[in-house]
């Protein structure tokens, strides 16, 4: 592995106002993230897993600065992206891309595909006009759609058939990070199934770096080097992802895992299912967030939060009784 990530976030905030108004202070502020570390390498892809609500989609918009971060920093091949002017920002927006969850609502319904597909290219004037609509065939080819699915609009389009047009005006640009937000959340489980194997491929022929975001641990075990699990704005487990699925140290992870279908008896007979919902992130739990779901929970939990140790093989953990196994 490269010694430089590609991506390094650093103790990144985003902490929103309640109440209060343009000359009033704000009331209470809701973390939507608090505190999270970690790095990515060139040419990996971490799957970031949690419940609705848990700041990973917050995280991954913090990450490509679409929105602004309270405090932290966000590097990118080695440069801070808080410190950078506008201009060289949009520069950069060509190198890190995103692909939305709703392949429905991300789509311009009166643009057609190629226009979609090859916006990008025209916002960055890449080429000429003729070599713009080549890209966008090829680009299309790439996604497995025809050329001709060029000249047609979204609605003509099935919901897998539309996460490809995503994907296609994702890579337009040549990015060389690409954060897929919940892209196969919104589709049938054969389509999720064929758009994951479409990015694992498409991730080793033209290299790309991703964050793979989702709810569901089964979705990203195998498009996924490393693993990290989100509880109420924080970290709570990052590891090689063998790592995670063999040996989940925090009972979050394992009530997630536990939530999986796998053919396996005995570990079918491990299943610890997760109850309760996810507190409110404006009033959160004082100590572990997870303490009033926690069937581990101990008197330490209740008032002292645990911070993200790591241990053996890459393994990091924030938990008082399963904490990361000693390197
Ligand atoms: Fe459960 Fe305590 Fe670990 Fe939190 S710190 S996950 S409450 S055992």
């Amino acid at each position: 592995m490269n010694a430089t990530p590609l991506v390094e976030v650093q103790n990144l905030r985003k902490h929103y106002p309640i109440g209060g108004g343009l000359f009033a202070r704000a009331r209470a502020w809701v973390r939507a993230v608090d505190g999270v570390t970690f790095t990515i390498q060139a040419g990996e892809t971490l799957g970031l897993v949690g419940e609705s609500g848990c700041g990973k989609t917050t995280l991954g918009r913090l990450m490509l600065r679409l929105i602004e971060p309270t405090a932290g920093d966000v590097r990118f091949e080695g440069r801070s992206l808080l410190g950078l002017r506008p201009r060289e920002l949009r520069g950069l927006r060509r190198r890190m891309q995103i692909i939305f969850q709703d392949p429905y609502g991300s789509l311009n319904p009166r643009m057609r595909v190629g226009n979609i597909v090859g916006e990008g290219l025209a916002i960055h004037r890449l080429g000429s006009r003729a070599e713009r609509r080549d890209r966008v065939h090829e680009l299309l080819e790439l996604v497995g759609l025809p050329p001709a699915a060029a000249r047609r609009y979204p609605h003509e389009f099935s919901g897998g058939q539309r996460q490809r047009v995503g994907i296609a005006r994702a890579l337009a640009v040549e990015p060389r990070f690409v954060v897929a937000d919940e892209a196969v959340s919104a589709l049938d489980v054969s389509i999720q199934a064929q758009i994951i194997n479409l990015l694992q491929e498409l991730r080793e022929r033209l290299g790309l770096t991703m964050l793979f975001i989702a709810h569901d641990l089964r979705v990203v075990e195998h498009v996924s080097d490393r693993v990290a699990i989100m509880y109420l704005v924080h970290i709570v487990e990052i590891g090689p992802r063998d790592e995670i699925y063999r040996n989940p140290r925090h009972p979050y992870t394992r009530a997630l895992l536990s939530a999986v279908p796998v053919p396996d008896p005995r570990r079918a007979a491990r299943r610890t299912p997760l109850g309760g919902d996810v507190p409110s992130p404006v009033n959160p739990p004082p100590g572990c967030a997870f303490h009033p779901r926690c069937p581990a929970a101990e008197a330490v939990c209740r008032s002292v939060q645990p911070s993200l140790e790591t241990g053996r093989r890459d393994h990091a953990v924030a938990c008082h009784v399963f904490p990361a196994e000693k390197q």
